[in-house]
C-alpha cells in the first residue's frame, strides 16, 4: 500500500448529546463548507452503525473498524477479491513470487536453527488469496526432509469469500462448495484447516506467517488535552457540512479504555498537549495466542506489516481503489487499516519468558539476507520471455526499493528458542 502523511484540523462543536466535541478531519476531506452537501447513502452496514451510535452514543474507532472490515452484514473484507490492480490494494505476495519463496526458505532455516523437529504445522493469519501460502508451500516442497514434516497448515480467516479464494488457490481441483470452509485435503496429503481466530489453533510445532494481517487489528486513538488523555470516539453526522454519515469526535470525559491504558502510565506521561496515541488491544491479544502457541509447543514465526517500533497518533488510514480516501467515507466500502506498534507487540509476546523476539528490520534487509538477489537471477535465466523479465524486474524492485516497499515493511521474528539455537539468531536479524 501506499503511505501517505495526511494534516488534521480540529473544530470546537456540540452534539445533539449536548457534550462540547472536537471535530477531526483529514485530508483529502474537504473543509467544512456552509454549503449544503449531500450526503452518501446508507448501506446495511452503516445504517447499523447510525443505529448503534443513536442507541448508545458515539463508538469507540477499535469497535468502529472492527465493525468496518469484518462485520458479517457487509464488512469490507466480507465482500471477497479485493486485492490487485482491479481490487483496492497490492500485496508484496501478490507483486512477485519472490518473497513467498524466500519467506519459504526462511522457515526452512529456522527448523534446522531449532533442532529439525519430526513433526511441524504452517499457520498463517489473514492469508488473502492464498498466494503467499500457495508459494511457500511449493517451496517447501522442494525440499522433502522437510516437507515431509508438515502435518497440516492452520489458516485464520474472518471473511467466507476469502476462504473460498484460498481453498482454490491451495487445493487444485477444489469444486464449489456452500458454506463456510472447515477443511480441506490437498492432493500431495497435507491437511488445511481454517480457523476464527489464533487462540484455537491446535497446538504443534509452527511455523506462523503474518503478512499484513495486524494493520487490520482494530486501534483505540487518544489525544492529550489540558484534562489529560482523552479517547476519540466515531459519532454520526448528520449536519450538512460534510457528505460523510460519521465523525471523529474527541470525547469530553475519561472512557473506559483511556482510564485503562492511558491514565497514570508513565509511558504516556511526557506528551504534549495535542498529541495523539493508538493503542489496539486486538493486537496483543493475538500475540500473546501466537506466543502462547509456540510456547506450549514450540516454533517460530514472522509479522510483515508496516508500522514502527514504537506507538504512533493519526495513522488511521482508508484505501479504495489503490487511493487514500477518507476514512469516514463510505464506510465498508474502502479497506481501514493503521500502522503496526511493533513495540507493542514485543511486550504482549515477551509475557511469555521462553519466547524471544528480534528485529524489526526493514523488509528490504530481510529479503536481501536470505540471497533474493541470487534467486531473481535463477528465474531471469529461465524466463521464457522479455515480458516476464520485466514482471520479475518490477516486482523485485518493489519489494526492496525504500521508496517503496523496502523500508516503510518492517520484519518482526518470535520463536521458542532451545539449546541448539542459542548461539544463532534467525537468518536476517543477526
Ligand atoms: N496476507 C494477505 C492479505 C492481507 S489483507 C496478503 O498479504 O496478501 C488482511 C487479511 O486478514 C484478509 O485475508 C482479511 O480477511 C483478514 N482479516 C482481517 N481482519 C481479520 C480478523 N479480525 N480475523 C481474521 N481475519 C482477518
Amino acid at each position: 500500500m501506499v503511505l501517505l502523511i495526511r494534516s488534521r484540523q480540529l473544530f470546537n462543536f456540540t452534539t445533539r448529546h449536548g457534550c462540547q466535541y472536537k471535530r477531526w478531519y483529514t485530508t483529502p476531506s474537504p473543509p467544512p463548507s456552509s454549503s449544503s452537501q449531500n450526503k452518501e447513502p446508507f448501506t446495511p452496514l452503516t445504517k447499523h452503525l447510525r443505529d448503534s451510535i443513536k442507541l448508545t452514543g458515539p463508538m469507540t474507532t477499535a469497535h468502529f473498524m472492527r465493525q468496518v472490515l469484518v462485520n458479517p452484514l457487509s464488512g469490507y473484507y466480507m465482500h471477497g477479491d479485493v486485492f490487485g490492480r482491479q481490487g483496492d490494494f497490492v500485496t508484496s505476495p501478490e507483486i512477485s513470487q519472490l518473497f513467498g519463496e524466500m519467506t519459504g526458505i526462511w522457515y526452512l532455516t529456522e527448523w534446522m536453527r531449532l533442532g529439525k523437529p519430526k513433526k511441524t504445522q504452517l499457520v498463517e493469519l489473514g492469508p488473502g488469496r492464498g498466494t503467499l501460502m500457495s508459494d511457500m508451500l511449493r517451496t517447501l516442497s522442494q525440499f522433502p526432509y522437510f516437507y515431509e514434516t508438515i502435518t497440516g497448515v492452520h489458516l485464520v480467516e474472518a471473511s467466507p469469500g476469502l476462504r473460498k479464494m484460498q481453498r482454490s488457490a491451495l487445493v487444485k481441483d477444489a469444486e464449489e462448495i456452500e458454506g463456510k470452509v472447515e477443511k480441506a485435503t490437498r492432493s500431495d496429503g497435507i491437511n488445511i484447516y481454517w480457523h476464527d481466530g489464533a487462540e484455537v489453533i491446535p497446538e504443534g510445532w509452527s511455523c506462523i506467517m503474518a503478512h499484513e494481517f495486524f494493520d487490520a487489528l482494530a486501534v483505540h486513538s487518544f489525544e492529550k488535552t489540558e484534562e489529560g488523555w482523552r479517547e476519540l470516539l466515531i459519532d454520526f453526522d448528520d449536519t450538512d457540512e460534510t457528505p460523510y454519515n460519521f465523525r471523529m469526535v474527541l470525547s469530553p470525559t475519561p472512557t473506559t479504555a483511556s482510564k485503562a491504558y492511558m491514565d497514570e502510565n508513565p509511558l504516556y506521561a511526557e506528551h504534549k498537549i495535542g498529541d495523539r496515541i493508538e493503542l489496539s488491544p486486538d493486537t496483543w491479544y493475538t500475540g500473546q495466542s501466537l506466543a502462547d502457541l509456540l510456547s506450549r509447543g514450540g516454533g517460530t514465526g514472522l509479522v510483515i506489516d508496516y508500522g514502527q517500533d514504537y506507538a504512533q497518533g493519526d495513522t488511521i488510514r482508508a484505501i479504495k481503489k489503490h487511493e487514500i480516501v477518507h476514512p469516514m467515507s463510505d464506510p465498508g466500502s474502502a479497506d481501514l487499516s493503521a500502522d503496526v506498534d511493533f513495540a507493542a507487540l514485543k511486550v504482549a509476546m515477551g509475557k511469555y519468558s521462553d519466547i524471544t523476539t528480534y528485529g524489526p528490520v526493514t523488509q528490504s534487509k530481510f529479503l536481501q539476507s536470505l540471497g533474493i538477489q541470487t534467486r531473481l537471477e535463477m528465474l531471469l535465466k529461465n524466463a521464457k520471455t522479455s515480458e516476464s523479465r520485466t514482471t520479475l524486474i518490477k516486482g523485485f524492485q518493489r519489494l526492496l526499493d525504500p521508496a517503496m516497499m523496502g523500508r516503510i515493511y518492517k520484519v518482526m521474528s518470535f520463536s521458542k528458542e532451545n539449546d541448539t539455537s542459542k548461539s544463532a539468531k534467525p537468518v536476517g536479524f543477526e
